[in-house]
């Protein structure tokens, strides 16, 4: 009966509600239900070493393929799923899922995870990569992990700690997207990364007049100088690349090299920038 009630409770409100909460609750109802029902995929997208001009690695990006909307973006469900406690598993499915395959790859290439800011503080996430490198075999210097400056803002106590552990396993440790959030020189000081990921939004404006050139400069000698590898994301142009290149960037991720593609297509991305001497912009 009381099931009944609630559920005329939800008739009564229901002509009342905005539009935009109904659907964010169905997509919400959808995410709870995709993952036992397989809906979720990993892409890869290559990550290029400017000094030995290979692919070095991949990025796992999360895919979700909803069976009316079609491909939901993870800027848009990620939230949700952090919100609706759902993160965890989604994120521990993610991490098994990418060095499950990565570990098929030549042991050269390393793979990248991206872990939201719940997941990396909850009590779970240094047990799961544990566990995960232990039942897929991937050693744990093939491993890195993203987390994007939010992670810093909470609890930086627990944040070292967590950080130290991972680097205990051999893992190593990338700051995502810098420069859009809470950015901080002192973090960069204070927190063991070994990687700064330049956002992409400054790779695009690049080489433009009023770009962003200086910053991505200043980034490039900060991560150089703290001896932190320095990798920009969302290259799309031969005239970035060069910038970045000129700059002395290490390690660029971008259209230009590749779009994110399913596991079945690594390969062809590995024959074409690794298999023959090919020479780039
Ligand atoms: P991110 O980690 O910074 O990933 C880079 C994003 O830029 C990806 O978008 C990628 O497809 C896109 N990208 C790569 N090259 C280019 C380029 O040349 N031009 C442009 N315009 N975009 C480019 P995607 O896959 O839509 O992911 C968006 C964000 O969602 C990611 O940003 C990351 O923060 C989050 N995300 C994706 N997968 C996961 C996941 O498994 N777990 C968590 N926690 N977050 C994820
Ligand atoms: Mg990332
Ligand atoms: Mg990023
Ligand atoms: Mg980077």
């Amino acid at each position: 009966r009381a099931k009944a009630e609630a559920r005329g409770a939800f008739r009564f409100f229901e002509p009342e509600m905005d539009a935009r909460i109904q659907a964010k609750r169905l997509l919400e109802r959808d995410l709870r239900d995709a993952l036992a029902a397989g809906a979720f995929n990993v892409h890869y997208q290559p990550i290029y070493d400017l000094a030995t001009e290979r692919v070095c690695g991949f990025e796992a990006l999360l895919r979700w393929f909803h069976p009316v909307r079609g491909p939901v973006s993870p800027a848009e469900f990620i939230p949700l799923a952090e919100e609706i406690g759902l993160i965890v598993p989604l994120g521990e499915w993610v991490l098994r899922r990418a060095c499950e395959e990565a570990s098929r790859w030549p042991a050269d290439l390393k793979i990248a995870v991206n872990v939201s800011a719940v997941q990396f503080t909850s009590a779970s996430l240094v047990t799961a990569v544990r566990e995960t490198l232990r039942a897929t075999g991937l050693s744990g210097h093939r491993l890195e992990l993203e987390i994007t400056e939010s992670v810093l803002v909470g609890n930086p106590g627990a944040t070292t700690a967590i950080l130290h552990s991972l680097k205990g396993l051999g893992v190593r440790v990338s700051m995502d997207d810098f420069g859009t959030g809470y950015s901080s020189l002192s973090y960069l000081r204070s927190f063991p990364f070994d990687k700064i990921k330049i956002d992409q939004s400054f790779v695009r404006h690049l080489g433009e007049p009023d770009g962003t050139d200086f910053i991505v400069r200043a980034v490039i000698g900060l991560g150089g100088s703290l001896g932190m590898t320095v990798t920009a994301e969302g290259v799309e142009t031969d005239a970035q690349l060069a910038r970045l290149r000129a700059e002395g960037c290490d390690e660029v991720q971008g259209y230009l090299f590749s779009r994110p593609v399913p596991a079945s297509d690594v390969a062809g991305v590995l024959e074409r920038w690794n298999g023959t001497e090919r020479a780039i912009a």
